[in-house]
């Protein structure tokens, strides 16, 4: 397994004479923030389904930044990208090399899509080349993971965000909204769940690439709604969470299939204040749902968590969310791009992806512990 740590200057660029071209360049891409109307360049690291289905689509949309790199396994591959998408051949990257985009001031953001166990490795790699970075969910397998990843973007004064796609869609923004305590009153009562069925022999039932099993992967969309409906403040506060939670392994049904990772869990969240949240997560059922009820009314989301085409009532009936936009990645993706651009801090960094990690820690704690209150400690 690759080191968490920073690599030492000698070992990551290999020559003296490039360690001070790459100091020179992080001098640039940190102290002088690009003119409003420049588009940033966006390198993506890994291009599987997410990447090619939904991702490359919405960097056709951006107005903010446009695909000029790639970082992929396959040079092939990344060829193929490179003439799709009109940048040149040598911002082809594979994995080993991708500590040279150090050396190409046209990349100013990796956007981090491979398996969940590589992404402390390729983010970090990326802060070391001096790039902002878009890091798919979960951000680690681990806190300790997301320390490391933190400090190495904080080291490089690099910004590091989390493909929370749904922090942006305009029905999600509206249930922060209403978490305020507005028309509703806050919200006390949050429920739901995300599950569909896996037959296939893919690193998402492996531990060791996945880092567990649906509570990883999609559980964590139900932690993130979860959060956004409880903070009353309104603030989307990076760091806000529960204060305890419980939770139940359900019993295997496929027990040879799901060797090391939950084939479905049940959690509950408990919030200062008396809220609580209870969900559940599998990857042997079909479910797709998100409520929160408040004393004077309430929300539903269902499908919840899609790409696109939610269907999201309120006791008052639809709620007026104006457009919404064709791609919920684009939007995000922009967001990230705009912040970079105006040296803002992201509405959905780093530090948010940590804490849902501390939170799937804590629930897989006590499934471990026959369902023991463990308390949620940021
Ligand atoms: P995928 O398996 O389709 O793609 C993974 C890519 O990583 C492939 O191109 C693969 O070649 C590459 N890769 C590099 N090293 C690898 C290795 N050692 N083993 C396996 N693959 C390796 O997966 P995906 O569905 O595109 O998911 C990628 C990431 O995106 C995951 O972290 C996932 O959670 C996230 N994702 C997010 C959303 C969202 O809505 N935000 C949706 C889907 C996936």
């Amino acid at each position: 397994m690759t080191p968490l740590h920073p690599p030492t200057r000698r070992t990551f660029l290999g020559t003296s004479s490039l360690a001070a071209a790459a100091l020179a360049l992080r001098g640039r891409v940190s102290a002088a923030e690009p003119a409003p109307e420049r588009k940033l360049g966006i390198a993506l690291c890994g291009l599987g389904n997410y990447a090619t289905g939904q991702l490359a689509p919405a960097l056709r949309r951006t107005r903010h930044c446009e695909l000029r790199g790639v970082i992929t396994g396959s040079p092939e591959k990344g060829r193929k990208w490179a003439q799709d998408f009109g940048f040149p051949d040598s911002h082809v990257y594979s994995y080993a090399t991708m500590s040279r985009l150090i050396d190409n001031p046209a990349i100013d953001i990796v956007y981090v899509v491979t398996p969940n166990s590589l992404h402390p490795e390729h983010t970090i790699a990326a802060a070391w080349a001096g790039k902002h970075v878009i890091c798919e969910k979960p951000l680690a397998n681990s806190v300790a993971e997301c320390n490391a990843m933190l400090a190495a973007c904080r080291a490089n004064r690099v910004k590091l965000s989390v493909g929370y796609r749904l922090q942006f869609e305009p029905h999600y923004r509206e249930l922060k909204r209403l978490a305020r305590g507005g028309e509703f009153g806050p919200f006390g009562k949050l429920t739901g769940g995300l599950a569909f069925t896996i037959n296939r022999r893919v690193w998402r039932v492996e531990k060791n690439m996945a880092g567990g099993g649906p509570l990883m992967d999609i559980g964590i969309y139900c932690i993130q709604a979860a959060c956004m409906a409880a903070d009353t403040s309104g603030a989307n506060h990076a760091t806000f969470a529960p204060v305890a939670v419980q939770a139940r392994e359900h019993p295997k049904k496929r027990p040879d299939f799901f060797r090391d990772v939950e084939e479905g869990i049940d959690w509950r969240m408990e919030f200062a204040g008396g809220v609580t949240g209870e969900f559940s997560t599998s990857y042997n059922a079909g479910l797709d749902r998100f409520r929160a009820e408040a004393a004077n009314g309430w929300m539903e989301f269902a499908p919840a968590f899609q790409y696109g085409d939610l269907r999201v009532t309120t006791s008052r009936g639809a709620p007026v969310v104006g457009e919404i936009p064709p791609s919920q990645q684009a939007v995000q993706i922009d967001d990230f791009a705009r912040c970079v651009k105006e040296g803002r801090e992201s509405p959905v960094p780093g530090e948010m992806g940590r804490r849902d990690m501390v939170i799937i820690e804590a629930i897989y704690r006590s499934a471990a512990e026959n369902g023991r209150r463990i308390e949620v400690r940021i």
